[in-house]
């Protein structure tokens, strides 16, 4: 999947994408952590809120291959705790706008192992299938 991802995002600029798509600017996060110690998914995800933004600002196309922006449930809480006031759910939903414009199916249910099924909460995969079936 790394490899079809790098193929398919090589000449985009992230930052640039996330602003067109969300409206919000991820040069303004200063990294101070709070979205992700707001997140109630936090121990599913692979990169924290605010490591996703990070690897947006350096252009690093893994976050696209992120557990993170999929397993996200559209909560609203680090968009309202942030002090610099970025909506990181909208931006979240940018990123897997940018993946679904590309027709690359992320739902991959049957790769998510037996331990990940059970400790995931179900909100999250409810929200998993919104998100992919629109
Ligand atoms: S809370 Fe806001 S400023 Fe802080 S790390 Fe998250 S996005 Fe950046
Ligand atoms: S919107 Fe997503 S990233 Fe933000 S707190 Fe909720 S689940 Fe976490």
């Amino acid at each position: 999947m790394m490899k079809e991802i790098e193929e398919l995002f090589r000449n985009i600029n992230l930052a640039k994408e996330v602003m067109e798509l969300s409206g919000e600017n991820p040069y303004d996060c200063y990294q101070c952590g709070t979205c992700s110690a707001s997140c109630p998914f936090i121990e599913e995800m692979d990169l924290k809120p605010d490591e996703v933004i990070r690897y947006v600002i350096l252009n690093r196309k893994e976050v696209l291959k992120s557990k993170t922006i999929w397993i996200c449930a559209s909560c609203f809480e680090c968009a309202e705790r942030c002090p610099r006031d970025i909506n990181i759910t909208k931006l979240m939903e940018a990123l897997r706008q940018i993946i679904l414009r590309k027709n690359v199916d992320h739902t991959e249910i049957e790769k998510i192992g037996e331990e990940e099924k059970r400790t995931i909460p179900q909100i999250a995969f409810v929200s998993l299938f919104r998100k992919n079936v629109g």
